[in-house]
């Protein structure tokens, strides 16, 4: 921990929050602990539940120094009390779900939101008797109305994967807390520099640090963020008993790209909107939703919700076959962008995803959720993560795909 919290900004906490100069050392840069395990100076409990706040540390599953530094910065950055780092983003969603909710509950999801979360709700959690309903978070009546006596669990994803779409946190939360219900929120897209989701009502904040957070495309990680109590049953759970613990490697890698996230968010935005301005204007685009946009059918609530609109777009050219002899010409013929699963990296990333795929695979969405769906993405949709590259040369790469 750092020797005293006599600082705000924002840029100062990502850089110094949860590291000092090491004591032994007095080297500036935070050392990486790799050690699996710890020297015993005096008799401790070997179980989970013996834990405490100030135990030493013991074994690498349970806790470890430099997974520490990093959970202590995204906590100060998230403005909550605790923060638990896991081995991925699934890892983290994985972990909610697991230790939230038991056979016989209920639990409300999202209908759209990142596919491996999709389908780990919908196929998964089924087996172990948990009931599920999806639900368009927009529709803020269809969500009181998915509310059983039964309801643990509320989860969504603001903006969400693929498309985009806000969810009003204040207003789900005020759900969440009629029903009794947890709320959970995938913040990955937004980041702490876009949304504190704690501040508007939210249990738990989850993150896929494999994204902006760690920023360089070189390391997985996940993370959650909430009060001591619920992070510390997560982590007795979840990382603990389920094992899914984050390697100090990747920790000392991912807290190194957090220490410059609000700068690069200030970039990533700045180079955003020059791109969706020049989609908006390209008469080979249909539509491009990017909640910065005046466009974007939420702006207002973006406004209200987000203090930086983050990097990510997306865009639709036409019909399906049009969008994937664009992609085709996007393998071909980019020199910058790499088209390339993954969102968030320091590279421009782009990809394609089509509407039927997805609703096979991972969002098997009917009726009305579907109809929503079809609203933003039409048949397919492009999500770009653009990165910290020069706008000019991003909107060149596209220029060549696109004229
Ligand atoms: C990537 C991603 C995840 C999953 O994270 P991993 O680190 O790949 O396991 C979850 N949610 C969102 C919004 C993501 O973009």
């Amino acid at each position: 921990m750092s020797k005293s919290n006599r600082y705000t900004g924002l840029q100062t906490t990502a850089i110094h929050a949860g590291e000092a100069p090491d004591p032994t050392t007095n080297a500036s840069a935070p050392a990486i602990h790799m050690s699996s395990t710890f020297v015993v100076e005096e008799a401790a409990s070997l179980s989970a539940h013996g834990l405490s706040e100030d135990s030493p540390f013991l074994y690498g599953r349970w806790a470890s120094p430099t997974v520490e530094m990093l959970a202590k910065k995204i906590a100060t950055l998230e403005g909550t009390e605790d923060c638990l780092c896991l081995a991925s983003g699934m890892a983290a969603a994985t972990a909610i779900f697991m230790t939230l909710l038991s056979n016989g509950d209920h639990a409300i999801i999202s209908d759209v939101s990142y596919a491996g979360v999709a389908e780990l709700v919908r196929e998964t959690l089924p087996r172990f008797g948990v009931e599920i309903s999806t639900v368009d978070m927009t529709n803020l009546q269809a969500l009181a109305d998915a509310v059983r006596p039964n309801t643990r669990l509320i989860h969504c994803e603001t903006p969400a994967n693929p498309i985009m779409r806000l969810t009003d946190l204040a207003a789900v939360s005020e759900i969440a807390e009629d029903a009794g219900a947890y709320l959970s929120c995938d913040s990955t897209f937004a980041t702490p520099i876009g949304c504190r989701p704690a501040d508007f009502g939210v249990d738990i904040v989850m993150h896929s640090i494999t994204k902006y957070i760690g920023g360089h495309g070189d390391a997985i990680g996940g993370a959650l963020a909430g009060s001591r109590e619920l992070i510390g049953r997560i982590r007795d759970e979840a990382v603990i008993h389920h094992g899914g613990v984050m390697s100090p490697f990747n920790a000392w890698l991912i807290a190194r790209g957090a220490a410059t996230l609000p700068l690069r968010m200030k970039a990533h935005e700045a180079g955003a909107m020059a791109v969706a301005k020049y989609l908006e204007a390209h008469p080979a685009v249909a539509r491009v939703i990017y909640p910065g946009l005046k466009s974007h059918p939420q702006h207002e609530l973006a406004r209200r919700q987000m203090n930086n609109y983050s990097g990510m777009l997306s865009f639709q050219v036409g019909d399906a076959e049009a969008a994937r002899a664009v992609a085709d010409r996007m393998m071909k013929d980019f020199e910058v962008i790499h088209y390339a699963v993954s969102v968030g990296h320091h590279r421009s990333l782009i990809f394609l995803m089509e509407t039927e795929d997805l609703i096979d695979t991972s969002f098997k969405l009917e009726g009305a959720q579907l109809k929503g769906y079809r609203a933003f993405a039409g048949d397919a949709i492009f999500r770009m993560s653009v990165g910290l590259e020069d706008a000019e040369d991003l909107i060149a790469d596209l220029g060549r795909v696109l004229d």
